[in-house]
């Protein structure tokens, strides 16, 4: 790869390193951070590590310089990838995708918002009205999605509390056509509840603060967050928002549906705030104003809305249908569940209002050319917080998942058609994660469905019985910790813990409140309650609520079916694309610009797999082309090939090439395809041949 900067910002491109190890690895990594150089390749994978500070790199001339040009023309940058992922698409008409991994904080949001910048920087060169206006939705959709997904949590200020893929697709001239959203596994449970130092979804300070006199009192609230339960915490940080009002009249929402996101909002919080009395055995709520609140903001009656929170009906095993009246316990249970309910469906409903608005309309193939994407993946990263929950238990199978795929992307099949094409080649060692992803997902033996089976149980089955069925179960797994094997470990309560040893380090799940997280349950009156709402928006988020409690499903899926689903879906969508990697590093835990700390940034490193990456990397050829591609594309750049093809097979002519323009020590010659080791040879023919045609 080219030199394009002195050896004083260390090497640009990892695959570079005298020798491939931790040592050197650190060292390049360290000195680049410090000099402010906060990308580096590894071929065509970036590596990023967050600043903490607003760096020059971005913005109209930057865009410029990388527009269009070859990845070693220029400096290590995100414009770099976003724009080898658009030529692919461009040029061979490939769907794209860009994976951005990375813990908590390591800067995965950021870099999917350059990336976006960058793209819809460098499309629509024409400024066609409508593919400005799909441009504008794309970009604002991140301000409304940020506003209702992200919270400030003690490792990042605005870390997205959900998984996002965005598909852009594009027209055969390369404009952005439309687009669409996939979220995943919003962490509901932060809308009752936050760890100490954490708050809420932005949304809600954003409505309380932000919001007009007449606006707030009309929606029943009072301005301070301090007033209401969900949202107490960490309510003296000052946030204001009015953009993301604006951004969702730009994106299309109407007032109608402003004001119904607004009232829900509302709702949630005076939800909070609704106490139960036990008088004897019958509970009541005594504070009889909100409800009726509760039932102005959903356009529903008070009796309604009371009956729906003291009782639930139920359906006896004849047929009968009864009311049952809620312990104090539960009646709190139904309240909180609902609550999350309500901003879960609002948020699916927002992304979903989002899509209707961006997907591509009006697209004829055959008018149009094919029609191709480029996706873009920030998805959280793993987690190991001090008390682990079934949220980071989702969030890291889904890490396993990921990197599952890095491994068969960039390792596996590397080092397979290495073999098959007969090019000699020196196995590179890696560890395969699939043992792990097997422990959570496997159907029967695996996590996940011994916590469907507890769920699914007739009768209680508690926490922790599920748990001795995982230590029954598990216990010889080498991923999997149980008393079994660790009798003396003190770390861990075998009562109420469990350990996966996931590729990225030990995690202690504690089990308590994973079968109802599982579980998820939500009693069908909140359902009915919220579909027959007077509101159209409101009663559009509750289309179950129609079905009666005899005709509800027993069996629904769980929580952590419905996200494993979800995300082999995803992994087989990205699969089918041609994939490109950004690798996001956290440099220390307490954001600041100036720290490198070593053991986390090395302990980033190793389970990220980029050692492995650069030793395949370097061991590696970077492009292949089937003989006869290569021929018909560079036979005029060569006089045994043009204008005659004058050997006896493409193999050999394809030789004569490469002999021709003296680059025989960068390529291998396989069984049907030649390997090139580095771009600039390629770059070469190119050229050449641009000047001939
Ligand atoms: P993640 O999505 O990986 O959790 P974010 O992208 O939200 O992390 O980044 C966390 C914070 O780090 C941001 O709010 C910002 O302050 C800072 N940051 C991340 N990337 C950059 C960058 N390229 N330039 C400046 N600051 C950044
Ligand atoms: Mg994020």
């Amino acid at each position: 790869m080219a030199e394009l900067e002195g050896l004083e910002f260390g090497k640009s491109d990892f695959v570079l390193l005298d020798e491939v190890n931790m040592e050197q690895f650190m060292e390049n990594l360290q000195l680049r951070f410090e000099k402010g150089r906060i990308y580096t390749f590894i071929g065509e994978v970036v590596v990023s590590v967050n600043p903490y500070k607003q760096m020059d790199i971005y913005g109209k001339v930057a865009i410029e310089a990388y527009r269009g040009r070859e990845l070693y023309e220029n400096p290590p940058h995100l414009y770099a990838v976003a724009d080898a992922a658009y030529k692919a698409m461009k040029r061979r008409a490939k769907d794209t995708c860009i994976v951005i991994s990375g813990e908590s904080g390591a800067g995965k949001t950021e870099a999917s918002k350059y990336i976006m910048q960058y793209i819809a920087a460098i499309t629509n060169p024409n400024q066609r009205e409508e593919v400005e206006s799909v441009k504008n939705v794309l970009l604002k959709s991140n301000c409304v999605l940020e506003a209702f997904g992200n919270a400030k949590t003690n490792r990042n200020d605005n870390s997205s509390r959900f998984g996002k893929y965005m598909d852009i697709n594009f027209n055969f001239n390369g404009d952005p056509t439309g687009g669409h959203i996939n979220n995943y596994l919003l962490e509901k449970s932060r809308v009752v509840q936050q760890h100490a130092g954490e708050r809420n979804f932005h949304s809600f300070y954003q409505l309380l603060r932000g919001g007009t006199d007449d606006m707030l009192s009309n929606l029943h609230l009072q301005r301070n967050p301090e007033a209401y339960v969900y949202s107490k915490e960490g309510a003296s940080v000052i946030t204001v928002g009015h953009a993301e009002e604006d951004a969702m009249k730009v994106i299309g929402f109407t007032s109608e549906e402003i004001s119904s996101i607004y009232k829900i909002i509302a709702t949630i919080l005076l939800l909070g705030n609704l106490e139960f009395e036990c008088d004897g055995e019958i509970v009541q709520l005594p504070g009889a104003g909100s409800v009726s609140h509760v039932a102005e903001l959903t356009g529903t009656e008070p009796e309604t809305v009371s009956k729906a929170l003291l009782y639930r009906t139920v359906a006896t095993g004849g047929g009968e249908v009864i009311e049952k009246g809620h312990n104090k316990l539960e009646a709190c249970f139904g309240r909180d569940a609902f609550a999350k309910a309500l901003y879960e469906r609002l948020f699916a409903w927002i992304v979903g209002r989002i899509n209707t608005v961006i997907e591509v309309k009006n697209y004829n193939p055959a008018l149009h050319g094919k029609n191709t994407v480029i996706g873009v993946l920030d998805i959280y990263g793993f987690e190991i917080f001090d008390n682990n929950s079934f949220e980071q238990f989702c969030i890291n199978y889904c890490n396993e998942k990921l990197q599952q795929l890095f491994i068969e992307l960039i390792l596996q099949q590397e080092q397979e058609e290495y073999h098959r094409e007969g090019i000699t080649w020196q196995h590179i060692e890696y560890f395969n994660n699939q043992i792990i992803v097997d422990l959570v997902e496997q159907l029967h033996k695996g996590i996940i469905s011994i916590l469907d089976e507890a769920c699914l149980t007739v009768g209680k089955v508690t926490d922790t019985v599920c748990l001795e069925t995982m230590n029954t179960k598990l216990g010889q797994h080498p991923h999997f910790t149980s008393r079994k094997h660790c009798p003396t470990d003190k770390t861990m309560d075998f009562q109420r813990h469990f350990r996966i040893r996931h590729y990225a380090g030990d995690v202690t799940y504690s089990i308590e409140g994973f079968l109802d997280k599982n579980k998820d349950p939500l009693f069908q009156d909140f359902k009915r309650l919220m579909y027959n709402s007077a509101d159209p928006v409101l009663k559009e988020m509750w289309p179950d609520g129609q079905l009666s409690i005899t005709e509800v499903t027993k069996r629904p899926l769980t929580a952590a079916t419905l996200f494993k689903n979800s995300i082999i879906a995803l992994v087989e969508n990205l699969a089918c694309k041609e994939p490109y990697y950004v690798r996001c590093i956290k440099p220390n835990d307490v954001k600041s610009p100036v720290l490198f700390d070593d053991a986390r940034c090395r302990h980033q490193v190793a389970y990220l797999g980029l050692l492995e990456n650069v030793r395949v990397r370097r061991a590696g050829f970077a492009y292949r082309q089937p003989y006869a591609r290569f021929l018909q594309r560079y036979k005029m750049t060569c006089e045994y090939t043009w204008p005659n093809h004058l050997m006896d097979t493409d193999r050999e002519a394809v030789e004569a090439i490469v002999t021709q323009h003296g680059f025989e020590g960068d390529v291998a010659y396989g069984h049907t395809k030649l390997f090139v080791r580095t771009p600039r040879s390629l770059f070469t023919l190119e050229q050449e041949r641009a000047a001939l045609i």
